[in-house]
């Protein structure tokens, strides 16, 4: 069996102190059933007595049953000028609900001085009176030694004093922070190999943060040298530079050192989770995240997609399906006709290299990228050229034609915005009419009024989001001032995301190229899905 690594999960609590990381209390109920479901041991959802959103996590999630999770709260030792039993924010911790409570102390005679006022003696009476304070309330109880690292290498006695006393006064994990992430790796094992060696007894954990981009390797490390219980956060959000990242130490832990973290089976979730929890922070996922970034198997040069594709173990250092993710070869102008196959693989599409559809596709394009169309990101754009090269896609309408209008009647007034689309579906003709914000805005608005009338799954589709890069003429295409524009248009609907591309001398044009493919794809796609579902 496995040794078992305890996994404290902090994305609710460290992690929205992240500046671009915000959470509704609805938001933090979503989050909390997700790594519910991934199965974190412990999940801190909060700070009670600080502000009133945790208050009401605290009383909401007594509504839901969670399977393995349990809901840790933070708080700090009693005011030093108070005793335990009369600190309200020690009161919060015991009546918030949580089956864990965790309470940060000081451990750095700087922050004893400066941030308490209060003289050493005094701190450790602090730490040891709230812990044995709220001891005798709670299942579980762990000790966030804040500062630990600087501490230690200032006064190590009065330090391991400090986790003494927590000990002492029953908590079940003395959690070593380094909370201004300075400290390097070499240093952090060796500090925390004699703290074990100091207590031996004790469980000792980990909370590192990133501000010298060594949070996961400090983790990793702390774990080789003694330490049992790990802090983190998903994705690594936290404060200034982030937390240690659990996508980055689970895997590790579990794959590469050979310990048990999460209960059998869930590591494949890992990488469905990290995307969901950057999706409810509304942050878009970081594509060269380690493990589960959308990169993290992506292989575009030539060399290395054909190694890859006879043993992956050429490039990849573990295999993607275990943590859910999943290999991917990166159209390029380097595509040949063995990348074309693997893709056409991924879609469903089963091709022979010497197939007539193959150089036909390959040709087209060799084609459009020359004119700046790029495949890579817009994967949507890409897939239905190949089911449209096989003749799979059906014309769901035809353009009869658009037009795009802004005017600006006043200096200090947003510019007006109106499009109208006429399209033909079947025998009839539909002519429509939108405003929107901005042309392309409009435009789209106008082109859903028409089709929705006909397929109603339109509705369920949004625009994400659009980008718009200015292509500068190459020697190939010299056309001067004129250049195209590529557009690239990401769309949603309730399970799935898609990216298309569109290119022009004319933004509009370029735009609605994108915009068409959205909607063929989007239409083609739930077409696809209907027919599966109803059996050959
Ligand atoms: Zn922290």
């Amino acid at each position: 069996m496995p040794e078992k690594v305890t996994i404290y999960d902090t994305t609710l609590r460290d992690g929205t102190q992240g500046e671009d990381v915000h959470f509704s209390c609805e938001d933090k109920i979503r989050v909390a059933k997700k790594l519910d479901e991934l199965g974190v041991d412990f999940l801190e959802a909060g700070w009670p007595a600080s502000n009133p959103t945790d208050e009401q996590f605290f009383r909401e999630i007594q509504h839901y049953q969670l399977q393995h999770s349990r809901i840790a709260a933070f708080g700090s030792t009693h005011s030093p000028r108070g005793v335990p039993e009369n600190d309200s924010g020690l009161a919060t911790l015991l009546q918030c609900g949580a089956d864990a409570l965790t309470i940060f102390g000081k451990t750095w005679e700087v922050h004893v001085h400066e941030a308490l006022k209060t003289d050493l003696e005094h701190n450790l009476r602090i730490i040891r009176n709230s812990l044995a304070y709220l001891r005798e309330h709670t299942p579980a109880l762990f000790f966030d030694a804040e500062h630990f690292f600087d501490g230690f290498k200032e006064d190590r006695d009065y330090a391991l004093a400090c986790l003494k006393q927590a000990s002492e006064a029953g908590a079940d994990a003395l959690v070593l922070c380094d909370t201004n992430g300075g400290t390097l790796t070499s240093e952090l094992h060796d500090i925390v190999s004699q703290v074990f060696r100091e207590l031996p007894q004790v469980q000792l954990g980990i909370h590192t943060h990133n501000d010298s981009e060594q949070a996961v390797a400090n983790t990793l490390s702390a774990v080789e040298a003694g330490a049992r219980h790990v802090q983190g956060t998903i994705n690594g959000f936290g404060e200034r530079c982030g937390n240690a990242n659990l996508c980055s130490v689970i895997p590790s832990l579990e794959l590469k050192m050979g310990y048990s973290c999460l209960p059998e089976n869930r590591l494949q979730q890992l990488t469905s989770v990290s995307h969901f929890v950057s999706e409810v922070a509304n942050l878009r996922p970081f594509s060269r995240q380690p493990f589960v970034g959308r990169s993290a198997f992506a292989h575009k040069g030539g060399v290395h997609v054909s190694a890859v594709l006879k043993n992956a173990r050429t490039y990849e250092h573990i295999q993607p399906e275990s943590v859910g993710n999943q290999q991917r070869v990166i159209l390029s102008d380097l595509s040949g006709k063995s990348n074309i196959l693997f893709k056409a693989r991924q879609y469903g599409i089963h091709l022979e290299k010497d197939d007539p559809f193959v150089l036909d596709i390959l040709n087209q394009i060799k084609e459009l990228e020359s004119k700046g169309f790029d495949f890579s990101v817009a994967e949507a754009s890409f897939e239905l050229l190949l089911h449209r090269a096989m003749g799979r896609v059906r014309r769901n309408y035809t353009l009869l034609g658009f037009r795009a209008m802004d005017a600006k009647h006043k200096e200090d007034e947003d510019p007006f915005s109106e499009a109208t689309v006429m399209i033909q579906v079947g025998g009839d003709t539909e002519h429509t009419a939108a405003t929107g914000k901005g042309p392309v805005n409009a435009l789209d608005n106008a082109l859903r009024k028409g089709l929705e009338k006909f397929y109603s799954n339109i509705r369920e589709m949004d625009l994400l989001d659009f980008k718009v890069r200015v292509l500068s003429p190459s020697l190939e295409a010299p056309e001067g001032t004129a250049s195209r524009v590529r557009v690239f248009i990401e769309s949603g609907d309730p399970h799935t995301r898609w990216i298309t591309v569109g290119v022009s001398y004319n933004i509009i044009e370029a735009s609605w190229q994108a915009l068409v493919d959205s909607v063929d794809y989007k239409l083609f796609k739930d077409e696809q899905d209907k027919r599966a579902a109803s059996g050959p």
